[in-house]
């Protein structure tokens, strides 16, 4: 059953420019999808929220482009405050 998944990631500022080249390889049920850039304040890093079925499905669909430096997907429970 598909849960959603929190992608976290930390790069260099070295590897940023890079990450682009994979945007088009992004898997279609994703395009559309919020993509948290921490980058312009100086923390170089993103966060993206997605349906999944496991943690390697989703390290599996993301382009290897966007492995850049660290990256993990987290199982997440969403609540509101
Ligand atoms: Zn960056």
């Amino acid at each position: 059953m598909a849960q959603p998944y929190i992608i976290v990631n930390e790069h260099s500022s070295q590897e940023c420019a890079a990450m682009d080249a994979g945007i088009p390889k992004l898997p279609d049920q994703w395009k559309g999808t919020n993509f948290y850039c921490t980058c312009p304040g100086g923390v170089h890093g993103y966060f993206i929220i997605v349906e999944a079925e496991t943690a390697e499905e989703v390290m599996r669909l993301l382009p290897t482009e966007f492995h850049a430096g660290r990256t993990k997907a987290l199982a997440l429970e969403i609540f509101q405050l």
